[in-house]
């Protein structure tokens, strides 16, 4: 079992599924060469992938190079199936900052022949995550500021404005196929500006309003 901090909250909140969208900013997928999707483009870390502020990354040995992704991290605070996109919002208990560590070259030999990426995705440490502040202190998911810095350089610096699908559709889409209960997780995708990371790397996470999140690389 793992926990998160919700602030506010006396006890540590269980983790389910942490529900993943690809491509959900357009310069981001122009970067990787991908064409931008008609429909989400979903996958689900393990809770096993988590790592608290503060922690290592530790890259697997079966990977030569792990990319950062700067993403807002969503919890859901109540179960629903089919949810309304009109509605999608409430059953927001938080927003955090994470990091969706990609092994983009395991990634792109499984992508080249059609096989599933989620040992790409999914491995232990891949899914730092800050705390979360309760949702009512973050006025507007769609107007937050995402910078993420590597030894003090900043690499990544976006608008989840400029998100294909916002926060409430996400959601709804995801909801569609998965049951969202209590305690999972939604990463919203990344803006454009990944790149490598190496060993003994520091990763500096902000979202204005929301967290942030400094890790480093073992
Ligand atoms: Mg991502």
């Amino acid at each position: 079992m793992h926990f998160v901090t919700l602030q506010g909250e006396s006890q540590p909140v269980a983790i389910g599924k942490i529900v993943c969208v690809a491509r959900n900013y357009a310069e981001h997928a122009r970067e990787l060469g991908n064409p931008v999707p008609d429909e989400a483009v979903l996958f689900i870390k393990p809770a096993s992938s988590l790592l608290a502020d503060g922690g290592g990354i530790v890259i697997p040995a079966y990977a030569q190079e792990c990319h950062h992704e700067i993403e807002l991290a969503v919890l859901i605070g109540r179960t629903g199936k089919g949810i309304s996109p009109a509605s999608a919002l409430e059953h927001v208990a938080g927003y955090g900052v994470a990091l969706d560590m990609t092994l983009r070259d395991v990634q792109s030999r499984l992508k080249s022949k059609g096989l599933p990426w989620e040992i790409a995705k999914g491995f232990d440490t891949s899914c730092p995550l800050s705390a979360f502040v309760p949702a009512g202190r973050v006025p507007d998911p769609q107007q937050l500021h995402l910078r993420l810095t590597v030894n003090g350089d900043v690499r990544q610096d976006g608008a989840t404005a400029h998100m294909l699908r916002p926060v409430a559709q996400l959601i709804s889409e995801a909801s569609h196929y998965f049951t969202l209960e209590a305690g999972d997780i939604l990463l919203t995708g990344t803006p454009s500006g990944v790149g490598p990371v190496r060993s003994g790397d520091r990763l500096e996470a902000v979202i204005e309003g929301v967290g942030r999140l400094s890790v480093s690389v073992v």
